[in-house]
């Protein structure tokens, strides 16, 4: 999911400093439920033989669920660009991409606002705003990472689902409400507690962010345990882990090369030790009853989508690389997958 950044209205010059240098980085995860933790997510409980590709499926046709919008698409697009297009912006864009406030000089960014899945997704919550004038409407989470849209939705009376004791209180949500499911999606718990509390779920999930979805169901389909690159406690890996199989989940190339040099027995740089010292670093993030002999032997690659894209893809050679010195060049097909889901929008907004 994009972390995105848009201007919000500035007053000029005064806010201008300390408002950028705020709004150009990357936004930290905000930290929701991981698996193998005591449980913060919903009441639901999963059974390990869930069908979740089959569920999704069958929501996704139901009566009670929109992923399209409502039909408010000119109207809403336009009030948002008149909220969160700013005098700073303008002034940039009028100016051929740079201008300068007393000793300060601001360029425009080759890459900058909404990327297309962003702004999908806060168009169409407020789309769903307009068809359900007077329905109680909440959200999972954040709808993305930026404090101006969040506060413009709670603005809209878009409330965010209570948590409190490390779970989220979906019982605060009735018959009839509206349920938005944010840009990163959901967790398959979560929308089967929806789906059984009969509310019109709005699912803003970006695209892209569905295909990585659909990438962890093949490698389950195909007996591969996915190693997702991403961070356990980010809202987004939980919701893709929660559509895998078998996964083992790695936040960056150091314990991408621990995870192979336990495959290799130690022979790649010598970083890992026993399964005991491998289950406890990732004691976290891994699939229920993993078990590192037997599931590190078909693999395949998924990753969150705000990790960038060269990590990820050089993750994935390394897994590739560690299967051909495992199992031979000629049997790679039968130890590592891997599909392109990798947004370009993320490592245009984040490379800094
Ligand atoms: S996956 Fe890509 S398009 Fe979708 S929200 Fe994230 S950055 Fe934007």
């Amino acid at each position: 999911m994009a972390i995105s950044f848009q201007f919000s209205r500035l007053s000029l010059p005064t806010e201008l400093e300390s408002r950028f240098t705020l709004l150009s980085r990357c936004q930290k995860p905000f930290s929701v439920r991981c698996h193998n933790e005591p449980s913060s997510g919903s009441s639901s409980s999963i059974e390990s033989d869930f069908d979740a590709k089959t569920f999704r499926h069958n929501l996704t046709r139901s009566k009670n669920y929109n992923r399209r919008g409502f039909g408010h698409k000119e109207e809403t697009l336009e009030l948002m660009n008149s909220e969160y297009t700013s005098d700073v912006i303008k002034k940039l864009k009028e100016n051929g991409n740079e201008y300068t406030w007393g000793n300060v000089t601001v360029k425009l960014a080759e890459s900058y606002g909404f990327c297309w899945g962003v702004e999908r997704a806060v168009q169409i919550a407020y789309e769903a705003r307009k068809q359900f004038p007077d329905e109680k409407i909440w959200i999972t989470n954040e709808i993305i990472h930026n404090p101006t849209v969040n506060k413009r939705l709670e603005e809209m009376d878009v409330k965010e689902i209570p948590v409190g004791d490390g779970k989220k209180h979906f019982d605060v949500v009735s018959k009839g409400d509206v349920v938005i499911l944010p840009a990163f999606g959901a967790a398959v718990d979560e929308m089967l507690e929806l789906s059984e509390r009969s509310v019109q779920i709005v699912d803003t999930t970006c695209p892209w962010v569905s295909k990585v979805w659909n990438t962890v169901e093949k490698h389950k389909k195909g007996e591969y345990t996915s190693i997702i690159h991403g961070k356990y406690s980010h809202e987004e890996t939980i919701a893709t882990a929660s559509f895998a199989g078998k996964y083992i989940i790695v936040k960056n190339m150091d314990e991408a090369m621990y995870v192979c040099d336990y495959i290799l027995g130690g022979e790649l740089n010598g970083s890992s030790s026993t399964t005991e010292a491998l289950m406890e670093k990732f004691k976290f993030a891994v699939s229920q009853g993993f078990d590192p002999d037997k599931d590190l032997i078909k693999l395949g690659i998924a990753n969150q989508t705000t990790m960038l894209k060269g990590e990820t893809e050089e993750i994935g050679r390394l897994i590739e690389r560690t299967m051909m010195r495992k199992y031979g060049v000629e049997n790679v097909n039968d130890h590592f997958i891997s599909f392109n889901t990798i947004c370009d929008a993320t490592q245009a907004r984040c490379n800094v």
